[in-house]
């Protein structure tokens, strides 16, 4: 029998070149598609509800004798049919109908319906229901199996989809899709055969679980989630290994540069990040390319990691890059790499989206003939960017980029052929369990431990109807010589009118508190003008700052002490808490104001609690995860990294462990299963390992 992964859709009955260009858009191209294809949710027509039984929310087949019809007038005109089976009276009500439905619904007739249960105004009721008429004389079946529900996409029906999956259920077989999980392995993880479990989803017997399935707990999502995991484990592992059997220059210990940075730099390292100055150096000196991810919290001192790796390579006479993901941030890399690395003797060049003519030429020139460190955002990734020796990658903060960016950096090395070695860094604290799961082609380090002298940052939580009492805070604080942010969140999603509202927030301000210098920053300004801004505030010339979520990261202001946040109840906690760093960093305590809006709901009090109780990005991690799930956390940054059909993270952690040990076995008995698992979870483009 043909695999069905060779078949295309338009093999099935009633497939024609139209339908096939609508499947297309939900994925569906050929016959695995369509069995991948999975119902969202299932509807219960497998037996009929008595009436006396049926419950308000419930999805119910009702059948009994229509008592009377009546158009009814109230708000709206509408039809009101009773329906009496003997255990009660259930009504139908059709706000449109026709005169034929209407005859059709005589009293007396038996009718079958399928609907939504509702509390009406003359008790349970339900809405524009599914019927037929029944004929008297032949029973007719309930259905055999639960109904599916697909994700679809318009013009493309509930009916259609069944049809198609049904067709092609019956074209399933072990040979038509093959299990690429040896039985060895399938029974030591207690997994059923795939063909078993993709029947069972698309057409659940009756009796079948729907609570558990709706959870996402059923033995049969268990086993799909358990392959694409898997899968996931073996494109990152096969990444891993690919980019481990390419070249990277070996580069020996710094020693004069560091120690010349460490003279002028005006602290000590901390212990920790001793330690991985040291991880990183090591793995420097490998011909093989170093892929480690530096998680810290805010504050922890990455940059400084970042500046010693960058010795090692420019000591060595190669090439730095170093990548941030907004201008803001980069721009603050260029400063202070520039402020370090000039009494070095080291020239730094400059490339962000928005350098263009000249600038940008002599920009790519510059890196074309080797100048030793280049700092900028994403514009390093574009094609026409070509560096002389480069040696060394340096991503900060990396949530922002995907997998994807990952990768196209690695092959900007020298002459395409030797690999750069790459340093990611990190203050999105990942709990493990995700991490060992987003990240398993990298080796990771810890920077736990936060430069001396820190005051943790006093948090409180008010509503919005003390704005008054805040401002004057703000008014305090600020005659006493210390600086504040006051920070606008989203609106919307737009960022259009985020920053509307971060000007009005502005003129207020500047009106109620005549006297200070108040500042404004968000992301319509442009570059220029947000790094003078930057460097006033920086300079102490401004003592507030109103901006928007655009000083999320990186953003470095010692004298800072204060923070307002807006709407704390709009963002997620580790956005919070990246925004909440950017105080606490000099010695004077500091305090963060939550300004909600209320009423807050229960869940966005618990989740401002956390922030009142800790500063420690990890518990926050741990805590959002719990509260919101592992997409929302990373949120949509994350595309191409977190994306799952049937798995979820958070749901399925606990499968994690036995994911990476099966990944193992498989690697080492059945390698030749990895590129069909490959083939049938991540299509087009997605496979990272094929790079
Ligand atoms: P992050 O990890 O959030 O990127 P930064 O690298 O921006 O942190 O460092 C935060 C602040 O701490 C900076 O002002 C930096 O100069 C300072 N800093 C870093 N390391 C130390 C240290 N060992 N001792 C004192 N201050 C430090
Ligand atoms: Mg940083």
């Amino acid at each position: 029998m043909t695999e069905l992964a060779a078949v295309s859709v338009t093999a099935l009955k009633g497939v024609g070149a139209a339908l096939a260009e609508k499947l297309a858009k939900v994925g569906l191209e050929n016959l695995q598609d369509v069995l991948f294809h999975l119902p969202l949710r299932y509807q219960d027509r497998t037996r009929i509800v008595p009436i006396g039984a049926l419950r308000p929310g419930q999805d119910a087949v009702v059948e009994g004798i229509v008592a009377g019809a009546d158009v009814v007038m109230g708000r709206r005109r509408s039809l009101l049919v009773r329906l009496q089976d003997g255990s009660g009276t259930l009504s139908l009500r059709f706000y449109h109908f026709s005169h034929a439905q209407k005859e059709g619904l005589k009293r007396g007739t038996q009718v079958r319906c399928y609907g939504e249960v509702r509390p009406g105004s003359s008790g349970l009721e339900i809405y524009h229901p599914e019927y037929r008429a029944l004929c008297g004389s032949e029973p007719i079946a309930v259905e055999q199996t639960l109904t599916p529900i697909y994700p679809t996409t318009e013009g493309l029906t509930q009916q259609r989809l069944r049809q198609l999956s049904e067709q092609t259920l019956a074209r399933l077989g072990p040979h038509s899709l093959p299990d690429w999980l040896p039985r060895e392995l399938a029974d030591a993880y207690q997994l059923s055969p795939l063909d078993q479990a993709i029947r069972y989803l698309h057409r659940p017997p009756p009796d079948a679980d729907l609570e558990e399935l709706a959870e996402g707990r059923h033995w049969a999502q268990h086993r799909l989630a358990f392959e694409e995991l898997l899968t996931h484990q073996l494109s990152l592992q096969r990444l891993r290994e690919s980019v481990r059997a390419q070249q990277a220059p070996a580069m020996p210990l710094a020693k004069t540069l560091p120690q010349q940075y460490l003279a002028n730099l005006g602290f000590a390292p901390t212990g920790a990040q001793q330690r991985v100055g040291a991880e990183i150096a090591y793995d420097l000196s490998q011909s093989e390319p170093m892929l480690r991810l530096v998680q810290g919290d805010v504050g922890a001192g990455k940059t400084v990691v970042a500046a010693f790796a960058a010795l090692q390579a420019l000591e060595a006479g190669y090439q730095v890059a170093l990548m941030a993901p907004t201008e803001i941030l980069a721009e603050q890399h260029f400063i202070n790499f520039s402020k370090w690395l000039a009494p070095l003797g080291l020239e730094v060049a400059w490339l962000a989206g928005k350098l263009k003519g000249k600038a940008r030429a002599s920009a790519l020139a510059q890196i074309a003939s080797g100048t030793p460190m280049v700092v900028g955002t994403h514009a390093l990734f574009q094609d026409e960017v070509r560096f002389a020796k480069l040696a060394l990658v340096i991503i900060d903060e990396q949530h922002r980029f995907g997998v994807q960016q990952r990768l196209a950096l690695r092959q900007k090395g020298i002459g395409g052929r030797m690999c750069p070695h790459q340093l990611i860094m990190t203050a999105t604290p990942i709990p493990r369990t995700l991490a060992m799961s987003a990240y398993a082609d990298l080796d990771t380090s810890v920077l736990d431990e936060l430069p001396p002298g820190r005051t943790p940052v006093n948090t409180l939580v008010i509503a919005d109807s003390r704005r008054l009492e805040v401002v004057e805070r703000v008014r305090l604080a600020c005659n006493e010589g210390r600086q504040a942010y006051w920070v606008c969140t989203l609106i919307e999603e737009s960022e259009e009118l985020t920053c509307q509202a971060a000007e009005t927030t502005f003129t207020d301000l500047t009106a109620a508190l005549g006297g200070l210098n108040v500042g404004l920053i968000h992301g319509r300004m442009k570059p220029a003008e947000k790094a003078a801004v930057m460097a006033q505030f920086k300079q102490g010339q401004l003592q507030l700052l109103v901006a928007t979520t655009v000083i999320e990261v990186g953003v470095d202001v010692p004298n800072a002490s204060l923070m307002i946040i807006e709407n704390p109840e709009r963002l997620g906690l580790a956005q919070l808490h990246q925004l909440r760093g950017r105080v606490g960093r000099g010695s004077a305590a500091s305090h963060c104001l939550l300004l909600y809006h209320a009423p807050l709901s229960q869940l966005g009090r618990q989740r401002l609690a956390i922030m009142r109780e800790t500063c420690d990005g990890f518990i926050i991690a741990e805590k959002d995860l719990e509260l919101r799930g592992p997409g929302e956390m990373l949120g949509t940054r994350q595309t191409g990294l977190l994306q799952f059909k049937v798995a979820d993270l958070m749901r399925d952690a606990d499968l994690l462990p036995s994911v990476r040990d099966a990944a193992q076995t498989l690697l080492e008995h059945w390698p030749q299963h990895a590129s069909p698992l490959l083939e049938r979870w991540l299509r087009h483009g997605q496979q990272y390992g094929q790079v």
